[in-house]
């Protein structure tokens, strides 16, 4: 059983014009792959968010959406709230800071509704300031909202050790698997990072990041990267955690 918890259907995918639900099914189909988590960015296309709902609707034991939203589509996000994984944040895209008060906004109705926040958290920006997306800013936030589960996607790379220290420091933050093996295969650092798993599998959670990765081809990485895990560790982190943290 698999779990992608991070995937995008949008216009950069080629599936916008297309049969999306025909399209992810085959593609998901093929990859083995359970249960869905699909993050539509407002901050791209709103029209991708409402069809990222539509496609949840129609397959709701497989679609889950964590979107990124801006204020004014609360409105739609209230309308959809069962098919609600948990909401994205992404201050590279949106250029915020994780402690801006729009980001903040969002964590309030996450907490509200009961649901994780995901945040971006792969350390390059043009615009940024790093240091505003520093781990330690993640582990601040963690411990003000105590009752909000946060999803650190790209485990905070290159700062890997930093992450593994926020997974094992705070219960309420779950590491993310998307995108980063591509960069980091064959570094020592990664080297390490898959060998401190074993003691964090229960705060770790396997995403993709298609379509910036091949789903087929990233799952068979941390397949093998990950194969010397006992069973039931690479249980919860390909499919347990995921459903858990997302409600899937
Ligand atoms: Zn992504």
């Amino acid at each position: 059983m698999i779990a992608d918890c991070h995937v995008h259907i949008s216009p950069w995918s080629g599936w916008s014009n297309l049969d999306a639900a025909t399209k992810a099914q085959r593609a998901f189909d093929n990859s083995g792959i359970d249960k869905v988590v699909l993050i539509p960015l407002a901050a791209r296309s709103v029209v991708d968010v409402k069809s990222c709902f539509q496609l949840a609707k129609k397959y709701p034991d497989k679609y889950k959406v964590a979107p990124q939203i801006t204020k004014d589509l609360f409105e739609l996000v209230r309308e959809n709230e069962e098919h609600i994984a948990g909401f994205k944040i992404h201050p590279v895209l949106q250029e915020i800071s994780p402690t801006d008060s729009r980001s903040i906004d969002i964590i309030n109705i996450a907490e509200e509704m009961e649901k994780p926040i995901i945040f971006h958290t792969y350390l390059q920006s043009q615009i940024l300031p790093l240091e505003e997306m520093s781990p330690f800013v993640f582990d601040k936030l963690a411990k003000t909202y105590k009752n909000v589960n946060f999803v650190l996607a790209h485990s905070c790379f290159p700062k890997l050790y930093d992450a593994y220290c926020l997974a094992k420091s705070n219960k309420n933050i779950y590491l993310d698997l998307s995108y980063f093996a591509n960069v980091a295969a064959g570094t020592s650092l990664f080297a390490d990072f898959c060998e401190m798993i074993v003691g964090i599998d229960k705060k770790v959670i396997f995403g993709s990041d298609f379509p910036e990765v091949e789903i087929d081809t990233y799952i068979g990485m941390w397949k093998f990267l990950l194969r010397k895990l006992p069973y039931d560790k690479q249980e919860n982190i390909f499919f347990n955690n995921g459903c858990e943290v997302f409600g899937l």
